[in-house]
């Protein structure tokens, strides 16, 4: 008898937390860490969202509610993403969860029998593909190519779609590529899944960044392409438009109220209800006039952060990078300078089968030796991702932290001497497991 369940043992986990001990670990032997892994927007939700949140706390709404999410938060945000997406959705099709996360598992967990296929983008946030293992799902990558600008088309979709499909994920605007989709291209992935999967079959697409999106690009949803609203699940939340990641306030938006259902009963067998103190700043932030406004200057604000740091990246020799159109991330490709740094012969050399990935190896490098906190690719999605090398910086930091970051790996990335004292010294602890 094993202690953990096999299934438990199909887990993956989010490497943006699990740096953590890392970071702390290079702090202690005195290192100082610029930390761009999370993907964590700076600043405060705005005070509105905020003062609410605080008056409905001293009125004593601090008690169980709604499992399913208070009516008036679920009438909210069924209207503004109705209208947005030019939909009509009942608030019983809503259901509030705590974060954009979890809807992901419980998804899989609605849908999914052991067999059934998830397509998932990768690299992606990482949940879609740690968690289809645990509920018994078999993960299926659908690889976005660099050239492609992080995005797909209906022939790379259509090659992945086999019976045993039951689940497609999308994210637009993505994590961690920032690439978006536009309708043309949604109105031709919903063709595909319209005419060759059966209605069952469920599309669950994230859009946690609808609201942080560059250069004029707008929010598309395969939701609002025809035919499609009776099988999206529409993910989002209020941890990245408000900067509110600790208020832990997510929904999902079902085909129908009967799924609605569901997710409200794995949310009476999880946690009961979500705090309603933050479910009534969570409609405040959805209803106030002022938001609008707030969300724009805050993409503002990455936007300009992106624009210098992906032209700063750009310089470092062996580093190439594209512009996001959403989202608050740079996902640089590193081959040229892990090759520089001698990566590959370092591994080759190395014992054993299950090796790490050069990305793997100069994230290390980077946080222990010359303190910068950055993803590796297999962060995102392991399966097939073994010969790909990018880093994921977040740009929820001050442009002069984002500056300061990108110049140490720039120094890092010219320091082949310093990788290979550093792979010399054997510090255990900081060379990374394989990917
Ligand atoms: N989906 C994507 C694509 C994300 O990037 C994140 C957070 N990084 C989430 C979902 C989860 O968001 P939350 O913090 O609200 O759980």
């Amino acid at each position: 008898m094993s202690l953990f369940s096999d299934r438990t043992r199909q887990m993956g986990t989010e490497n943006a937390f699990k740096i953590g001990p890392h970071i702390l670990a290079a702090e202690a032997a005195g290192t100082d860490v610029i930390r761009l892994n999370l993907g964590e927007p700076d600043g405060q939700p705005p005070h509105w969202v905020t003062d609410t949140v605080i008056e409905e706390i001293k009125k004593g709404n601090t008690k169980y509610c709604d499992p399913q999410g208070l009516p008036s938060l679920r009438q909210a945000i069924a209207r503004e993403a109705g209208q947005v997406r030019g939909i009509a959705i009942h608030p019983d099709q809503v259901c509030i969860l705590p974060g954009g996360k979890p809807s992901i598992a419980f998804t899989q967990q609605l849908y999914c029998n052991r067999g059934d296929e998830i397509i998932y983008p990768s690299p992606g946030f990482p949940i879609y593909e740690s968690m289809a293992g645990y509920v018994g799902g078999v993960p299926v990558p659908l690889h976005l190519k660099e050239e492609e600008d992080f995005t797909f088309g209906p022939d790379q979709l259509k090659e992945l779609i086999t019976p045993k499909t039951k689940l497609i994920i999308l994210n637009f605007p993505s994590n961690p590529t920032g690439g978006v989709a536009d309708m043309a291209q949604l109105e031709a992935l919903a063709e595909v899944i319209l005419s060759i999967c059966s209605p069952d079959v469920r599309v669950y697409s994230d859009e946690i960044y609808e609201h942080i999106l560059f250069d004029n690009h707008c929010h598309a949803s395969i939701a609002s392409v025809p035919g499609m609203e009776k099988r999206t699940l529409i993910a989002s939340g209020l941890s990245k438009s408000f900067a509110w990641t600790g208020g832990r306030i997510g929904y999902i938006i079902c085909p129908s109220i009967k799924e609605a259902m569901e997710f409200k009963r794995l949310n009476i067998n999880y946690f009961s209800c979500i705090p309603p103190y933050n479910q009534e700043g969570a409609r405040a932030a959805i209803e106030d006039p002022r938001s609008g406004p707030w969300m724009a200057e805050m993409a503002l604000k990455f936007q300009d952060r992106a624009r210098k740091v992906v032209d700063q990246l750009n310089g470092i020799p062996g580093v190439s990078c594209r512009y996001p159109k959403g989202a608050f991330y740079a996902f640089p490709n590193i081959h040229g300078l892990c090759e520089n740094l001698g990566i590959s012969d370092v591994l080759a050399r190395m014992p054993g089968e299950k090796k790490p990935s050069p990305a793997s190896m100069f994230q290390m490098f980077a946080l222990y030796i010359y303190g910068v906190a950055v993803l590796d690719r297999g962060s995102f999605g392991t399966i097939g991702a073994e010969n790909q090398e990018f880093i994921r910086l977040s740009l929820a930091s001050s442009l002069e932290e984002l500056e300061a970051g990108v110049a140490r790996l720039a120094a890092a990335g010219s320091d082949p001497e310093g990788f290979k004292n550093f792979i010399e010294k054997k510090e255990t602890a900081a060379v990374p497991e394989g990917v």
